[in-house]
């Protein structure tokens, strides 16, 4: 962190940057390809009894590492596959788990069952694995379902199935381990963004991680990486992790300028980090949290912490709309629109407005929710109100991180 002197509007100000120091980025040795293995600290469930989501709140000790942060930037996880899946795959087809299996082009190698567990994913499955599969055995449907095409129905058949189906659906197989481990990719990391504050917390991460389980083609399915921090991590376990920097979702270069978050779910993650950095500040601008979820008694994540940052005014307004403890459905851009003259007040004294969450449905009702306060308090046409958001987004006051 560095202070820099600005000039800004004719007023001189102290603006804190978002850059690291060169210490902190010339100590920093471990990366995606060398990731740094991080002991947990606390790993709990933040939903309470009755609900039907699991959330993780996880702390992860960054102690030794050199490897620092900032609010918005994200942690990659190197994750492990399911030992159930795994040991269910080998017992199967008959493997033996120690064979020795080459895992990449540089000819290094792992017994069978480690390289399925962390080197290879096996719970997707491409239209390439499928097809070159299609050589490994004589199944005919396979066969068909291979050629050119018929690439509709193949990829409708990989929609939700995984190795483990692929090899129980299209036997006999006449192919050894190491030539279906030859199909695989490399397991590939899973972002999350950091819900700390590293000024907050030294040598700490924070993560909120929102469990994956569903239930495809007659079989539970579970997230690789969630599920392995639900299930399988606990405080004194280390895992592999690197963080990927984030230059498109950051804090306004000036301390003193207000923000608006919205962040339902384990979107709320990266506005932990920005509330927890605003309250080490010395200056700080307006807060303001949009929060969203199922039902308030068991879904409220972080409750106690924002009632206490409101509490402490280090946040200014929080509001919170629970979907399921109505009949008529709350979300967060209810909230926005019951707000939406004080909201647009807030855009027009310089807010910076960002969104945090899910990309399919919410960042887009979110958009369009602006779109709609900005005509109506405007005054405006669509078309107008358009232009305005998109000049937002040009002056980086419109920020979204959404996946
Ligand atoms: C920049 C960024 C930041 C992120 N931040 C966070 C965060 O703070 N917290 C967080 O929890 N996640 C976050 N994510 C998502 C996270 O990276 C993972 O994608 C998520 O945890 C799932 O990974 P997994 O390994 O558990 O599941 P995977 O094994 O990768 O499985 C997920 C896949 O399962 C399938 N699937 C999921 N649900 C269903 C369903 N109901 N029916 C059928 N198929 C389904 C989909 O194909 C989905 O892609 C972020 C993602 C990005 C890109």
């Amino acid at each position: 962190m560095i202070f820099l002197r600005k000039q800004l509007s004719g007023v001189k100000i102290m603006v804190l940057t978002v850059e690291r120091s060169p210490e902190q980025t010339k100590k920093a040795t471990y990366s995606r390809t060398n990731p740094f293995r991080a002991e947990v600290l606390k790993n709990i469930n933040l939903n309470g009894p009755g609900s039907s989501k699991e959330t993780r709140h996880i702390e992860l000790s960054l102690k030794d590492s050199g490897l620092s942060y900032v609010p918005g930037d994200c942690l990659g996880i190197i994750p492990e596959n399911d030992p159930e899946l795994v040991a269910t795959l080998v017992k199967e087809m008959e493997w033996d788990g120690e064979e020795l299996v080459t895992i990449n082009k540089q000819g290094d190698a792992l017994p069978l069952k480690e390289a399925l567990s962390s080197h290879f994913e096996i719970t997707l499955l491409t239209k390439k694995i499928v097809q070159q599969a299609a050589a490994l055995t004589d199944n005919e449907e396979l066969k068909k379902l291979a050629e050119p095409e018929n690439v509709n129905e193949l990829k409708e058949y990989m929609d939700g199935r995984d190795l483990l189906d692929l090899l129980r659906d299209f036997g006999p197989w006449h192919a050894t381990a190491q030539e279906v481990v030859s199909l695989l990719r490399k397991m590939p990391p899973r972002l999350y963004s950091i819900a700390s504050s590293f000024r907050a917390n030294p040598d700490e991460v924070h993560l909120t991680i929102g469990a994956v389980r569903y239930n495809a083609n007659g079989r539970e399915r579970k997230g690789v990486c969630s599920v392995q921090c639900a299930e399988r991590l606990e405080a004194g376990d280390t895992i592999p992790v690197f963080i990927q920097q984030n230059k498109h979702f950051n804090l306004p270069e000036a301390p003193e300028t207000d923000i608006i978050m919205v962040g339902p779910g384990t979107g709320i993650a990266p506005f932990r980090s920005f509330i927890q950095e605003v309250s080490v500040n010395e200056t700080r601008g307006k807060t303001w949290l949009f929060f969203g979820d199922q039902h308030s008694a068991s879904d409220f994540l972080y409750q106690e912490e924002l009632e206490k940052y409101m509490e402490d005014g280090v946040l200014t307004k929080l509001d919170a709309a629970f979907s399921r403890d109505t009949d008529q459905k709350v979300y967060v851009q209810h909230k926005m629109l019951e707000n939406s003259q004080e909201l647009y007040q807030w855009l027009e004294g310089g807010a910076y407005f960002y969104v945090c969450g899910d990309k399919q449905y919410m960042a887009k009702d979110v958009h369009e929710t602006l779109i709609t306060i900005i005509e109506k308090e405007g005054g405006v046409s669509r078309d107008e109100a358009e232009a305005y958001l998109n000049d937002l987004q040009k002056q980086k006051r419109y920020q979204r991180d959404v996946y």
